[in-house]
């Protein structure tokens, strides 16, 4: 009896154990895809300080079953896995805090962890190296971690039986299991996050494409205006007779409808060709400036009138101009869309209290509550030829951004949407500015 409630213990022991960890390992990796870093180096900054901690919680927490002179544990988990994402310096750097944190525990091991994790680092350093800047497939990663994770359990295996002369075997093996099986579901979740992360890129992309064909039809609809007056007044030039005045005037015009075609073209390609994301000091007047020109001949086309921004509170965000630029330009197309010839499209900004307000007001179809609810959601469109993208964009960049979105709208009378950013104060855009 009594050894059936030993039994007992034990398997309640490993399972603690086993969740501990679990928890240690899984919650960094969930972090860090919850708040995407956009910057390789602060993803590297992410990736060397969560394998630091984890590695420090799994050594605290060791696996308790199966201690003997050892420590054993899962600490070669992140360690593989800091390498294996963030590359050499975040390997580095989980390696110093490793052994570090080993020395400091003390005991006979020590030394004997520090060859063992010296041995699998130059393994790492030397894939590292290899793979650097290769393509390789989700299913490599996953194996060729697994692989690694197998040849950390057996570097562990030889110097314990080299510097201890014996070879505990059930505490050995079933450390390599636990090891083994923790780095392939961490490999496997890690994946999956990534593909679900890239799948969401890929949506971003296709509706931008999809805008910058719409808009394409509109603009070389408004670039043929300036150049029929501009080809009239050529042909009024070619007459032999004409007064000093008149050519002077006929040429200010074309001169002026060139121009005018330019900045609409210019206005155009640069939304076109934009496509990274970074983070940059942004003034919101003079975004929504840019936005607005680039919307006019949409509006025209579709007989709405387009005004703002009414109130110019000079107010600067932190964010992404081309992303910055999207966002709002789907939120006005949708406002334009929604809304009856001789309708209007109102764009305002308001500073108040720390934080930019902006406001794109339209007199549209406006929205139930149910609607309302699904916006952002992919593929949720009430137009014929709707891609339902462009509010999940939207959502999605602004929330990267550090804003909000609130909607208000009654349906038959138009739709209000609210943005709100934090005002980047004088200390955000001196850290900024010192990268
Ligand atoms: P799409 O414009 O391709 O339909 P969006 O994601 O941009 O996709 O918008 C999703 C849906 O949200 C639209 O189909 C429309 O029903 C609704 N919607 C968005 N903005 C407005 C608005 N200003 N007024 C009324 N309905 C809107
Ligand atoms: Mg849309």
């Amino acid at each position: 009896l009594t050894l059936h409630h030993q039994e007992e213990g034990k398997i309640l022991e490993v399972i603690k154990d086993l969740s501990v960890n679990m928890l240690i390992l899984f919650f960094p990796v969930l972090i860090y895809h919850l708040f995407e870093q956009r910057t390789r180096s602060r993803q590297k900054h992410f990736i060397a300080v969560a394998s630091g901690l984890s590695i420090i919680l799994c050594m605290i927490f060791p696996l308790e079953l199966i201690k003997n002179n050892n420590l054993f544990d899962l600490r070669q988990i992140p360690f593989i896995l800091s390498g294996l994402y963030g590359g050499l310096y975040p390997l580095l750097s989980s390696f110093t805090v490793l052994i570090g944190t080993r020395f400091y525990l003390g005991g006979e091991g020590a030394l004997g962890a520090f060859w063992v994790n010296a041995i699998l680092g130059g393994i790492m350093v030397a894939v590292i190296i290899r793979y650097r800047n290769k393509y390789t497939t989700s299913l490599q990663r996953i194996v060729g971690g697994g692989i690694i994770s197998l040849l950390g359990s057996a570097i562990t295996i030889l110097i314990i039986t080299f510097r201890t002369h014996t070879t505990p075997v059930t505490e050995l093996l079933t450390h390599s299991l636990f090891q083994g099986a923790g780095t392939l579901s961490l490999l496997y979740m890690i994946e999956q996050l990534q593909k679900n992360h890239a799948i969401r890129n890929q949506f971003a992309r296709q509706e931008k494409t999809e805008i910058v064909s719409q808009l394409a039809a509109s603009i070389s609809h408004e670039v043929r205006n300036p150049l029929t007056v501009i080809r009239g007044f050529i042909q009024l030039l070619r007459q032999e007779y004409i007064e000093p005045d008149k050519r002077k005037q006929y040429i200010d015009i074309a001169l002026e409808e060139l121009d005018r075609a330019e900045s609409i073209i210019s206005g155009y390609l640069q939304f076109a060709k934009q496509d990274s994301t970074e983070t940059q000091i942004l003034n919101l007047d003079e975004e929504l400036a840019a936005i607005l020109k680039l919307m006019e001949p949409y509006a025209l086309n579709e007989g709405v009138t387009l005004t703002g921004p009414s109130s110019h509170c000079n107010g600067y965000i932190l964010g992404d101009s081309a992303l910055l630029r999207q966002c709002i330009l789907n939120i006005i197309k949708n406002g334009i869309e929604a809304t009856p010839p001789n309708g209007n499209v109102v764009v305002a900004t308001a500073c108040l209290m720390g934080k930019i307000h902006l406001e794109i007001i339209d007199t549209g179809i406006g929205m139930s509550k149910e609607q309302i609810r699904k916006l952002g959601e992919p593929y949720y469109s009430t137009k014929e030829k709707g891609t339902g993208l462009g509010m999940m964009v939207t959502y999605n960049g602004i929330q990267n951004m550090g804003g909000t979105i609130h909607v208000e709208s009654q349906v038959k009378q138009g739709t209000k949407f609210v943005i709100t950013f934090p005002t980047a104060s004088l200390s955000m855009i001196e850290a900024y500015e010192k990268g």
